[in-house]
């Protein structure tokens, strides 16, 4: 096992939604997460590091928009595949490649195979287990909503407010009482968890995790049939499927903040034999592909992503505004400093062992998430380092080694550019 491939860091499964009528890049705030955090790590170790990329096709909101473009389809799976193509055309404008990742979807053969074999395991183990329980049923479509003791809004399906309760076989999970442990040593960002604690203490002591749809993971193999697996369950179950495939002793999910405590705690009582850490992201304003383009690819898929770990609660417009205008203010100023420390002349000077040690720090922070003190000394670095060396050398008339200017670039691009 190679150690760099012991640890990586990974948006959670997203829901393949639909980008094409919307060509939004908000939504990949996460994955931008995990690649400007992995390259980082990456420059910081020198090692290739894997890229992997969770996608959830089997959710009742991409049933639904299938059901109402079929016909422009071979298959549900060719639906979600088309979806999958636009999404990589805008990440790729993003700076993200899809060469080089490895595409784990839900509805792939291979995951299917993997699933029903590790819910067979729970099954035995009784981790999971069949009872028979009074659900809700939605009285227009039959839609399976709920187990009985849990309040009804309307059918996820098709919005109708009325139900009938029958007895059903259907597969449960219990939910232990010492809900602490299900987050414990998980959450790296946000520091405040007290709204993720409430959301756990909330969680009723058991719950239904077989549902009756058209599209899923079917349960025949551990004897219900006419049942297919609850998509959260496959979800939460999919970064062990990465450990396993990668050999990993730890995996860092990002995702926005409200998706992601929905898994955390099937996460946690389902998988085993890792340690799994959280990035629990606020959410930001829309931001369609075209304002990307205008307002900088720059900021929106490097700096942006960092930024918003500074940040305790969603961003609201007038502080991405905020955020955007000191974005400009710094680079402006990085921009004119490399350009001053730069010549062809042979004459030159090199970056002090007190400069390099700064820049190690400043990379470290990054790779242990202390985002804002990272941020602080980049700055601090640029307005005084930097224009200590400019004013000095240029009153000398000596240039930074190329060598150095190289190494200022990289690390720009890692945090600005
Ligand atoms: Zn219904």
């Amino acid at each position: 096992m190679i150690e760099s491939e012991q640890k990586i860091i990974t948006a959670s499964a997203a829901e393949n939604l639909d980008t094409r009528n919307e060509r939004v890049v908000h939504r990949f705030i996460p994955m931008l997460v995990a690649e400007n955090i992995t390259r980082v790590v990456e420059y910081e170790s020198g090692r290739k590091i894997p890229r992997v990329d969770l996608w959830n096709c089997v959710g009742v909101r991409m049933d639904k928009a299938f059901s109402a473009q079929q016909d422009r389809y071979k298959s549900r799976r060719d639906f979600s595949t088309s979806l999958l193509i636009d999404k990589y055309n805008i990440l790729k404008e993003l700076g993200i490649p899809k060469e080089g990742r490895d595409i784990i979807r839900d509805d792939d053969d291979t995951t299917k195979t993997w699933l029903e074999k590790k819910i067979g395991l729970l099954f035995t183990s009784g981790v999971i287990y069949i009872d028979s329980v009074s659900v809700n049923i939605c009285n227009a479509c039959g839609y399976m909503q709920s187990v009985d003791s849990i309040s009804l809004n309307s059918c996820t399906v098709c919005g109708n407010r009325r139900f009938h309760s029958e007895k059903r076989n259907v597969l449960m999970v219990d939910i232990p009482k010492d809900r602490e442990a299900l987050i414990k040593d998980k959450i790296i960002y946000p520091k405040n968890t007290k709204h993720v604690r409430s959301f756990f203490y909330q969680l009723p002591p058991r719950v239904m995790i077989s549902r009756v749809r058209e599209y899923g993971l079917p349960l025949d193999s551990i004897g219900l049939e006419g049942y297919v697996l609850d998509p959260k369950i496959g979800v939460a179950l999919m970064p062990e499927l990465i450990v396993e495939k990668y050999e990993l002793s730890e995996l860092t999910l990002a995702q926005g903040a409200v998706v992601a405590t929905h898994n955390i705690p099937y996460t946690s009582l389902l998988t085993s034999g890792f340690h799994h850490t959280y990035l629990l992201l606020p959410k930001i304003p829309i931001i369609s592909l075209e304002k990307a383009k205008s307002i900088g690819l720059g900021f929106v898929a490097r700096y942006l992503p960092f930024v918003i770990m500074t940040y305790n609660n969603d961003i609201a417009p007038d502080q991405l505004e905020i955020i955007r205008k000191e974005y400009s203010r710094i680079t402006w100023k990085i921009d004119t400093i490399i350009s001053s420390l730069q010549s062809e002349k042979e004459q030159f000077v090199n970056l002090t062992s007190e400069d390099r040690q700064i820049l190690a720090e400043i990379t470290k922070d990054f790779v242990e998430y202390r985002i804002r003190a990272g941020q602080e000394k980049l700055g601090k670095f640029f307005k005084a380092q930097g224009r200590r060396y400019a004013e000095e050398m240029r009153h000398k008339g000596y240039y930074l080694n190329p060598t150095d200017i190289d190494t200022l670039e990289c690390i720009v691009k890692l945090f600005y550019k």
